[in-house]
């Protein structure tokens, strides 16, 4: 079937993905259903046992697709798409798998368990750089606007309350709060117009980036919603549109056999053809999730389009801390037409322990990755810490005048001023994240720290007045 929808797919004009590709049912599986999921069952009782005292922690979801087609079971426990979805003892400290799995073994009461399970997840750092204080942009009376985050001058990061789920999960997420089911920890807006009305009075943004959860879990008629009104004349100044996404790892169906497929491919089109640039922004974190015949035919379902497919993931210990991971991920990216864009540093939240690779590595691994591509997958900029101040930049490891030294930069800052200003840190290789870092050379403080420190106090006065 893949090869036939292939063939329609290529010959697509506007509505060939309309019935091109088998409609495959899309069946989801979560922590109640691990029992169901077949090959766990070839796994010991006691891996199993762990995975369900992981899950109730944080978030699992897994689909048929990503079962039957990405993850290869001979090689479990392993396998890194297996890494990527299922959960493993050493996502949780010894103390905490300890506690859960203790009343779960005594058959704690529901209140008991989840009152344990809510401390757990407190002590895990549920948004990471400041997300819920820094980020929340205001209206004119102070009041926070849920669902939308203000960073940087050109961006803002709308999160549609439909979107605040993805395909499968991935064990990493930083973003593992949203799926928990705690109202408190969601980023979410129900209204299209609220988005509408702070771009409408914002004219300096021109970038808006639609994320998550996974935007692309929407019905198509719900992303034109809050899509097509950019098209009328007061939202000229919004050229690019991000939509952030995993689909074309977890469910590329979405985009080729799936009820409303055809809708949103002709969707994308109209936001290209009316001159907008539209930047599909896939998620991905290794080769193998590009690797099978539906995941490349909705690569091309996508660009046939007019949009973009920019590639960004994390550098994550158990799935790709490998350079010839990276190396062969971006060869295969270049390949099928998307532009390798980010090697993120994995952020200080969730199951950071487990997956954190030192930032020194971090750098190896990336310079020993470029040097095997062309200069076309040399795009991907990286490791880059997506800190509270900015996006940081791990340049290199060097010696300066006897010290030995990180070179950084900010690759985005809260400042404009910031941006491309090369500052140094003392050599730390324990280090994988910015506030592991000192200054060097003697300096008390780096460059940016007082300014960002006025620029918090007066962020958070205005979110608690
Ligand atoms: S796709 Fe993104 S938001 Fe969804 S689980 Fe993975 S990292 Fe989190």
């Amino acid at each position: 079937m893949p090869q036939q929808a292939e063939t329609i797919i290529n010959q697509w004009p506007l509505h060939a993905v309309d019935g091109g590709y088998e409609m495959v049912p899309f069946k989801v599986y979560t922590q109640r259903d691990l029992d169901k999921i077949e090959p766990l069952q070839k796994l010991s009782e006691a891996m199993r046992f762990e995975m369900k005292v992981v899950s109730s922690v944080l978030p699992f979801r897994v689909n048929q697709y990503v079962i039957d087609e990405l993850i290869d079971w001979d090689n479990v426990p392993a396998d890194p798409m297996f890494q990527l979805t299922f959960p493993q003892r050493g996502m949780l400290s010894a103390e905490h798998y300890d506690t859960i799995a203790k009343l779960i073994q005594d058959g704690a009461d529901k209140a008991t368990l989840a009152a344990a399970v809510n401390e757990v997840r407190q002590a895990l750092n549920p948004h990471p750089a400041d997300q819920m204080e820094m980020n929340m942009p205001l209206d004119d009376e102070g009041n926070r606007l849920d669902g939308m985050q203000h960073k940087y001058r050109e961006t803002v990061l709308f999160f549609p309350s439909q979107g605040q789920t993805c395909h499968a999960y991935c064990t990493f997420c930083f973003r593992w709060a949203q799926f928990v089911g705690d109202k408190e920890l969601r980023i979410a807006a129900s209204e299209a117009s609220t988005l509408h009305d702070y771009l409408k009075a914002h004219t300096e943004v021109t970038d808006l980036l639609f994320t998550g959860g996974d935007p692309m879990v929407m019905k198509t008629k719900h992303l034109a919603a809050y899509l097509e009104p950019l098209l009328e004349p007061e939202f000229d100044h919004i050229q690019t549109i991000r939509i952030g996404t995993k689909a074309l790892t977890f469910w590329p169906h979405r985009f080729l056999g799936a009820e409303d497929a055809g809708e949103l491919i002709d969707l994308l089109t109209r936001m290209v053809r009316a001159g907008k640039h539209v930047a599909v922004m896939g998620h991905y974190n290794h080769w193998k999730e590009m690797d099978t015949d539906a995941a490349r035919a909705a690569i091309r379902a996508i660009r046939s389009t007019g949009a973009v497919i920019r590639a960004q993931g994390p550098l994550i210990a158990h799935i790709n801390d490998d350079p010839d991971v990276w190396a062969k991920m971006w060869k295969m990216q270049v390949k099928l037409g998307i532009i390798p864009y980010y090697m993120f540093v994995e952020r200080d939240t969730g199951a950071r322990g487990y997956f954190e690779v030192p930032l020194e590595r971090a750098w190896e691994i990336y310079r020993e990755a470029m040097q095997q591509v062309s200069g076309l997958a040399r795009t991907a900029r990286g490791p880059s810490m997506s800190a509270s101040p900015g996006k940081v930049e791990v340049q290199g490891v060097t010696e300066i005048k006897g010290e030995k030294v990180f070179v950084l930069r900010f690759i985005q800052g809260r400042n404009p001023d910031w941006i491309q200003r090369p500052f140094f840190a003392k050599y730390n290789p324990d280090a994988t994240w910015l506030h592991h870092l000192e200054p060097a050379f003697g300096e008390e403080k780096f460059f940016f720290e007082d300014e960002y420190e006025a620029i918090r106090d007066e962020r958070i006065d205005a979110a608690q007045t």
